[in-house]
């Protein structure tokens, strides 16, 4: 007779896209308890409205109502709150927010306008949308991510999608984050965590911005619970978004071994794709423990597979 295993708190460390595939995968393990620390550096305002997207895929993801094609958004959403936006020659129309998108954004500012926190809120939020797991924005303060490009200083969204990330970055700041603080329900999800992944999300532009904030690189670094990053790169190229480019840019090699090296001294292991040759698994050992397994999360089951790797690499340590 199997006894039933023990429920293990796992903390999955998120940007978008890529934090909501791994995400995904412990959602559905029924011995996981879930906590999501999101990015919120690319959060800004659009038409009075907070929009958060990092956290809204997330969660859009975990509800399952996320537009599968594109990874983010609602399915099925219509933009005709745009349209007249943009009718009207509002300013900033280029963010694409459908109309079910909109109501998570009126709701979000109503609520913080009337003195909530960004925690409080999404707690609530992630409640209505049936999500199992804790939805935890890494700080309630602001700390935009801005892009130094060759056209001047650009906040995340002017450079990403305004821009289509094409102006050359030649540097990244955390405005406000050395001064902010995490929450403290980030510090209880990481005291009582048994074991922690880091997403592969963008290394650069989702965990970096976390890892500004006042007391977060501590946080993760003197967890006592294992520790583990997945590489976003897989044969040198980003599943999806401008990890490339934006490393290319800043002339850093665009290769797992760079990525391993960036997270030294933060985790214990690093996953590379199972695709790699033995040189790149040779090469992340030189920082850290390298581990190999498919990291290709393109459906839920390919998320759980990977979610269960890390699982039982966690029980034979
Ligand atoms: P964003 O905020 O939407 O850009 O999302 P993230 O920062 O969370 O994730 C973007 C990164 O995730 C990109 O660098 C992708 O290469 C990586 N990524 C996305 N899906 C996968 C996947 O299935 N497997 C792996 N290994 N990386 C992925
Ligand atoms: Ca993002």
């Amino acid at each position: 007779m199997t006894s039933r295993p023990e429920c293990l708190k796992v903390v999955v460390l998120a940007g978008g896209v890529g934090g909501a595939r791994m995400a995904r995968g412990f959602a559905r393990i029924p011995s996981v308890k879930l906590s999501v620390v999101v990015n919120v550096g690319d959060d800004d305002w659009f038409h009075g409205l907070k929009v958060c997207p990092d956290l809204d895929t997330v969660l859009y993801t975990l509800s399952g109502v996320v537009n599968r094609s594109q990874g983010w958004g609602v399915a099925d959403d219509a933009t005709r709150a745009l349209d007249t936006l943009r009718k009207l020659e509002s300013p900033d129309t280029w963010m694409t927010l459908g109309d079910a998108d909109l109501g998570l954004h009126i709701y979000r500012t109503q609520a913080l306008r009337s003195g909530q926190m960004l925690t409080q809120t999404m707690s609530h939020v992630a409640r209505r949308f049936g999500l199992g797991a804790s939805l935890l924005p890494v700080s309630d303060q602001e700390c935009p991510t801005l892009v130094d490009t060759e056209e001047g200083l650009l906040r995340f969204q002017e450079w990403f999608v305004k821009s289509r990330g094409m102006p050359r970055v030649r540097g990244l700041s955390f405005q406000g984050a050395a001064q902010a603080s995490v929450t403290l329900e980030v510090s209880q999800a990481f005291s009582n965590a048994d074991l922690i992944v880091i997403a592969p999300s963008n290394p650069l532009l989702s965990i970096d911005p976390m890892l500004a904030i006042q007391g977060f690189r501590t946080l993760v670094s003197e967890s006592k619970a294992p520790r583990v990053a997945i590489s976003p790169l897989i044969r040198g190229r980003a599943v999806k978004g401008p990890l490339v480019k934006l490393l290319e840019d800043l002339e850093a090699p665009a290769t797992s071994e760079a990525i391993a090296s960036h997270y030294a001294g933060l985790v214990d292991a690093f996953v590379v794709d199972q695709e790699e040759p033995a040189e790149v698994v040779a090469g992340v050992a030189h920082h850290m423990r390298a581990l190999q397994m498919p990291t290709l999360m393109s459906d839920e089951a390919r998320s759980q597979e990977l979610a269960g790797k890390l699982l039982a690499w966690h029980q034979s340590i």
